[in-house]
């Protein structure tokens, strides 16, 4: 496994309420490539840990890229969580914080196009990095549903007031606080997302709010293509690096293949059997095609690409976050582990490239 991890230096840090801070970290020489980004992509950063060594966890970026300014994320303390304590108690201007380069898929495909947006709590924090965005770069309406528990807990309220002042025709704002109108309801969420059911829709927030908003969003007949949504979860494993999560990794699809149980539930996605010998691979990324004819059946695609020099995107390596996924344009694979995508996302094709192992003899994949 390689390890591309960075040391970023930490700019500045921002208490927005009593329980969420954003902070900025300076791109470092050499390193602007790496770290440019879209709205609504996150880094993973590599906590210290005394137990573990590292907690890694993915933060979204709320800045906008391309406005000049540092990049920033925003974390909300979580009750009795680790990483997001240890952040916004400890992290302060001039530290440095190691962390992966952004990744994700959570990004309006056009800037242009008009954007209903679902956001609860710190679920806020890559739809604000695509509202800023979307308002200075792109031409399109944005509809803005923004739920919390109470005045006290928005973030980015000030801001929020002033951008849906200067675009009165572009930016609306609806907040709904728990502590005035209760939690809002899979009806209220459909009917308020009925007058907007030609937009492109992203949803995050905690995993209930995204449950009813995700299903009010379904019975309105959002196609799939118009409907994202990012799932907040701490990642189980370390992407960066260390020999002991390299070993796992390599014993993985051999455990998997040994024990039927474990098989039973691990291989996701389709049926069907291991190729007996090496595979023709072609990949689409960032605009260049790449052709191999020594894919090997046990071997994950992001391995695969990643021992023939070809940079594919990833972050958890674990299944769980989505960044590496790719769209299937020709045969099929398996996934060894998939935390994130659902039945429907497979049905259309994407996978994970993290976790993707042959199962015909030719596959031909995109990335996003
Ligand atoms: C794509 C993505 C984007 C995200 N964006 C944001 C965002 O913008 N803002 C935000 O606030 N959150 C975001 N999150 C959520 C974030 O990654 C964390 O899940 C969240 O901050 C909770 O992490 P936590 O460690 O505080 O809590 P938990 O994960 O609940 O902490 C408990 C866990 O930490 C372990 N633990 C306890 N003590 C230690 C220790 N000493 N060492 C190591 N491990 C320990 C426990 O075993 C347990 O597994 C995002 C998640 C994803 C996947």
């Amino acid at each position: 496994m390689t390890d591309e991890s960075f040391e970023l230096k930490v700019v500045d840090v921002v208490e927005e309420t009593t329980d969420a801070y954003s902070i900025s970290f300076e791109v470092p020489p050499g390193a602007e490539e790496q770290f440019a980004y879209k709205p609504g992509q996150f880094l993973t950063l590599a906590v210290p840990s005394d137990r573990t060594g590292v907690a890694a966890r993915c933060y979204s970026l709320s800045s906008s890229p391309g406005d000049g300014g540092p990049l920033t994320i925003t974390v909300k303390r979580t009750a009795d969580g680790y990483a997001s304590n240890w952040l916004c108690d400890h992290v302060r201007e001039g530290d440095t914080v190691r962390m992966l380069p952004p990744s994700g898929i959570f990004t309006p495909a056009s800037l242009d196009a008009d954007l209903l947006l679902f956001a609860g709590g710190s679920g806020i924090t890559p739809v604000m990095s695509i509202t800023r965005t979307a308002l200075r770069q792109g031409g399109g309406r944005i509809v803005l549903f923004y739920a919390n528990r109470d005045e006290r807990s928005v973030i980015f309220a000030p801001e929020l007031s002033r951008l849906a002042a200067e675009h009165p025709d572009r930016l609306q704002v609806v907040h709904w606080l728990e502590s005035v109108q209760g939690l809002p309801t899979q009806e209220q969420l459909k009917a308020f997302a009925s007058a907007y059911a030609t937009y492109d829709a992203f949803v995050c927030g905690p995993a209930p709010f995204m449950k009813l908003a995700v299903a009010a969003l379904k019975e309105l007949e959002f196609p799939r293509g118009r409907r994202h949504q990012e799932k907040f979860i701490s990642l189980g494993g370390n992407p960066f690096g260390d020999l002991h999560d390299q070993e796992v990794a390599e014993h993985e699809i051999e455990d998997a293949e040994h024990d039927p149980d474990d098989a039973d539930e691990a291989l996701l996605g389709v049926e069907g059997d291991r190729p007996q010998g090496p595979v023709k691979l072609e990949v689409e990324l960032d605009g260049e095609q790449y052709v191999f004819d020594d894919w090997a059946p046990g071997t994950k695609l992001l391995e695969h690409l990643e021992s023939k020099g070809v940079k594919a995107p990833y972050s958890c390596r674990e299944g769980e976050c989505s960044a590496c996924a790719v769209r299937l344009l020709e045969g099929e694979v398996k996934m060894l582990h998939n935390d994130v995508l659902d039945d429907e996302d497979i049905a259309e094709g994407i996978r994970l490239g993290c976790q993707a192992v042959p199962v015909t003899d030719t596959v031909k994949v995109t990335y996003h």
